[in-house]
């Protein structure tokens, strides 16, 4: 269903914002990108295929918030992506939760002066959903994370608030579009954007030997490509409603490392000292403390613990397929050395 009037995607120059454009353009759609410099820092969106004909980029910067209502101008759908993913910052209130929170307040309420708009799609996050494993349950999309604070997993934080602040805006104010979100685990695969994203920056430190050693530890995976088209299917499906959580599978990290080890990378410093057991988690534990603030936090709260996630609405839903795993976090690494970000393989 490709509509004359632009779907706008706010972050556009972002690891799944730019798969987002590159699909939406690929089906025929105009697309209006909001960005924070002036179009000419992006030559890998201008470059896509169709956007020298159907792409836009504006400038737009959540923190200014007025600046959404020009960007929004016409627009059928809106797909909101922008959001600071860190995980590590010295200032939680002001780098993470203020862009997320006052720029999704802002997306909303430009929306709400655009006549054209029939939905928003947010790009929300597993972190909206928990902070931290339960073993007695599968999380699904009925669950909301409710544990997070300032000083306990900010970035999960900041994702709720700004989640929350959507689904209140529609409640109270009732307009005339209506919402989805989507809720990626750790999204990988290959970028289309230069810079490496958070879950892939995680992948490269693996198998540059940050970690002492392969610990009892798991996570979501979803590939960036699958993570797109659900972004573009939730916009395009009217009968799509809520939150879909949006998760491929689980990989344990020494199931990560064996994977990298069969699949040529058994030259980088990949970790081989096994710390799955009762002494290893101890220490983990225990070196968690040294560790910058919020990773401490996060491997005290996940390790030694399996998270599972439902998610069988965005199949049913949205009919789609998500990738492997495996074959996602291969096409990343190979990209990863592709674009520099990791150095290439030795020979043997
Ligand atoms: P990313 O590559 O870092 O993209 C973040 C985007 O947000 C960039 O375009 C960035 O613009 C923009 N942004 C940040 N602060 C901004 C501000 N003050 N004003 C305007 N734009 C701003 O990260 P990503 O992985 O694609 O993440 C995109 C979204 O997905 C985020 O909402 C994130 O929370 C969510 N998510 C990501 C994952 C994952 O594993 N990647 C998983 C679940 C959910 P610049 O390029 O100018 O910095």
């Amino acid at each position: 269903m490709i509509t004359e009037k632009p779907v706008c995607v706010t972050g556009a120059s972002g690891f799944i914002a730019s798969h987002i454009v590159n699909q939406l353009l690929a089906e025929g759609y105009r697309v209006r990108g909001t960005v924070r410099k002036s179009p000419e820092h992006y030559p890998f969106l201008l470059q896509l295929p169709g956007a020298g004909e159907r792409l836009e980029l504006v400038e737009a910067d959540l923190l200014k918030s007025e600046s959404f209502i020009p960007a929004f101008r016409e627009c059928a759908y809106v797909i909101h992506t922008a959001s600071p993913y860190v995980i590590n910052v010295r200032d939680p209130e002001n780098d993470l939760v203020k862009p997320a929170l006052e720029g999704t307040a802002a997306v909303m309420a430009a929306a709400g002066k655009t006549g054209s708009l029939k939905r928003i799609v947010l790009t929300s996050s597993v972190a909206a959903i928990t902070d931290e494993p339960d073993s007695t349950k599968v999380f699904t999309e009925r669950d909301w994370n409710s544990r997070s604070s300032l000083q306990r997993h900010p970035y999960h934080y900041s994702k709720t608030l700004a989640e929350r602040a959507a689904w209140d805006y529609i409640e109270q104010k009732k307009p005339h579009f209506d919402l989805v979100t989507i809720n990626p685990s750790m999204v990988t695969g290959p970028s289309i954007c230069p810079t490496i994203n958070t879950t892939n920056a995680m992948i490269r430190d693996i198998m540059n030997g940050v970690y002492p050693g392969i610990f009892d530890i798991n996570w979501g995976f979803v590939d960036v490509r699958d993570t797109a088209r659900a972004h573009i299917l939730a916009m395009e499906k009217d009968s799509a409603c809520g939150r879909y959580l949006c998760s491929a599978g689980l990989l344990h990290m020494r199931e990560l490392v064996e994977l990298l080890n069969l699949s040529g990378y058994s030259n980088y410093r990949l970790p081989k000292r096994d710390l799955t057991g009762r002494f290893g988690t101890a220490l983990m534990t225990a070196l968690s403390w040294t560790q910058p603030r919020d990773t401490g936090t996060y491997i005290r709260t996940h390790i030694g613990r399996s998270i599972r996630y439902g998610c069988s609405k965005i199949k049913q839903d949205l009919g789609i397929s998500l990738m492997p795993v495996m074959e996602s976090i291969l096409e990343a690494v190979d990209d990863m050395v592709r674009k520099g970000h990791l150095a290439p393989p030795a020979k043997s």
